[in-house]
């Protein structure tokens, strides 16, 4: 599979990236070598700066022109091995024995200052063995719809892949209309996917599929690399990281969208922004995505889902988890089966938080749980915008409740939750075993600071690229990344941006995959 084809383009000597590639120099087999396709006229329409620079890039020297012909694919730089990784998938359930990156390509690794293998990958750069029917090919409005949401979600502290770069193409891409093509430069801790293992499981391929979690505790994993039974750990650690992520989306109102285990990453990061979406009313059915049609990825099934695909990784994994059949299922099984109340224990440390609880490992945790589903039940009930009333609650911290009040048509319905409420937060305050606090300002501060004000929302993601996308014009595009990019800072600059969609918007609000 390792083959090369002819390259048609001329490696550049842009010594920019320090690459060190250990994906083409520890897994030969795991992926096809290919070039970007030359695109005609690249037009630099995203660059992001603060990202370059923490991967050491030195992209100093180059225009934008030039920035253009690296990140639309036209000019490879020195060290770059481009390749197409070999990957499977369960897609909405059904299994497909090969995918693979149909329309991508891993250029390389750096290594960040923090010290952190990044991988740098096109997405758009053109047709390779793995397209299938595809044309390798991605529009404008996808590509900038990946960086809102990624950046978003970064900007969240939600552990995400990000956004380099988007270069236009010049060139038509053919959906259900003509669109303008874009190539978007993606960065993430890896590329390796619950998929990747089943690639080879699939196959029969053991080897491969030990190969492949050797690699992997080396690259996110190296605590593990002396365990005894280490690709059990492997398997707790992602379990662990997977628990951690979906507890944090649902604590945003994030959608994924298409939870495929081709989406899911074993580092941990959010990836493959298609049909996501935040949510905007509290609905635990909330779906957008125009694919999804019997609510499989549902906003209150990720949780589940998640636990699905890690049963898949399991699955893979078991050949190598011990010699004894019987032991590697009981011992996955044990990992699969805590994964419900590890998720459940993240998800309520976040949200004690949010409910502004200083503790997030301290009270008892059914009378909290409770709590907050009490408050989703009143949101969900009175359809509810579900950031802006976490929002509000720091307010009512503060002591202002009208905020609050005005987001519901009978605020009366708030009353006793609010007394339940204020009585559990009295009850921190006067608890011994935490450190004293605190007036409702000071509560009302740190609420702040993990309720945002500001997510992508779905009208103004829309309308951003619909003005790039349809008249090249990337104004609301560049304002709507900077609102995003403070989340938690409510200034009447952003105002706007706070707001929701009229509802009606919301109602008929579909996410399409954009391939
Ligand atoms: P996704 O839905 O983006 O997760 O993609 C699922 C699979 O389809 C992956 O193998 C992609 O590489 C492939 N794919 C998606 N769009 C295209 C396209 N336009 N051309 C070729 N392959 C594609
Ligand atoms: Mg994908």
């Amino acid at each position: 599979m390792n083959a090369c084809n002819a390259a048609s383009q001329p490696v550049a000597t842009i010594p920019a990236f320090h690459f060190d590639n250990s994906f083409a120099r520890e897994l030969p087999g795991f992926f096809v070598a290919r070039r970007p396709a030359i695109v005609p006229a690249p037009r630099l329409l995203y660059f992001n700066r603060t990202l370059a620079d923490e991967l050491a890039l030195d992209l100093g020297s180059l225009d934008d022109q030039a920035k253009a012909a690296v990140f639309a694919g036209n000019v490879v730089p020195e060290g770059a091995e481009p390749l197409a990784q070999a990957y499977a998938g369960h897609q909405f359930g059904g299994f497909s024995p090969q995918l693979g990156d149909g329309r991508a390509l891993l250029l390389g690794e750096v290594i960040d200052r923090h010290g952190h293998r990044r991988d740098i990958a096109f997405k758009g750069s053109g047709r390779t063995p793995f397209a299938r029917g595809g044309d390798g090919k991605a529009a404008v409005g996808p590509m900038l719809r990946e960086v809102l949401v990624s950046e978003s979600m970064h900007a969240l502290g939600i552990p995400t892949t990000r956004a380099l770069a988007v270069a236009a193409t010049g060139e038509d891409v053919y959906r259900e209309r003509v669109l303008p093509g874009a190539v978007l430069t993606r960065v993430a801790a890896s590329h390796i996917r619950v998929g990747t293992f089943q690639f080879f499981a699939a196959r029969g391929d053991v080897e491969s599929v030990r190969k492949l979690a050797a690699y992997t505790i080396w690259r996110h994993d190296p605590a593990l690399a002396d365990a005894d039974e280490p690709f059990l750990e492997l398997l707790r650690n992602v379990a662990e990281r997977q628990a951690a992520l979906i507890a944090q989306w649902m604590n945003v109102g994030f959608i994924h969208g298409v939870m495929n285990t081709d989406n899911m990453a074993i580092s941990g990061e959010t990836i493959d922004y298609g049909p996501c979406a935040f949510m905007e009313a509290y609905d635990p059915a909330a779906v957008f995505s125009s694919i999804d049609l019997h609510g499989r990825y549902a906003f209150a099934n990720q949780p589940n889902i998640a636990g699905w695909n890690l049963a898949r990784f399991a699955e893979a994994l078991l050949p190598v988890l011990s010699e004894d059949p019987e032991r590697a299922i009981a011992s996955a099984t044990d990992v699969l089966a805590a994964f419900p109340e590890r998720y459940r224990r993240h998800l309520l440390r976040g949200q004690r938080m949010k409910l502004g609880l200083r503790r997030g490992d301290a009270g008892d945790d059914s009378s909290d749980a409770a709590l907050v589903d009490d408050w989703l039940a009143l949101l969900h009930g009175a359809s509810v915008d579900f950031t802006l009333a976490w929002r509000r609650l720091a307010d009512a911290a503060a002591g202002d409740e009208a905020p609050l009040r005005a987001l519901f048509a009978d605020p009366r319905t708030l009353d006793s939750w609010l007394a339940r409420w204020r009585e559990r937060c009295a009850a921190e305050d006067g608890d011994a075993t935490i450190e004293s606090t605190t007036s409702g300002l000071a509560r009302a501060e740190t609420m702040r600071t993990v309720n945002p004000i500001i997510i992508a929302r779905n009208h103004r993601v829309e309308e951003a690229l619909a003005a790039a996308s349809d008249d090249a014009d990337l104004g609301p595009f560049e304002r709507l990344l900077e609102a995003i990019s403070s989340p938690y800072r409510e200034t009447s600059a952003v105002a706007t941006y706070a707001e929701p969609a009229p509802a009606a918007v919301t109602a008929c609000y579909r996410t399409f995959c954009g391939t």
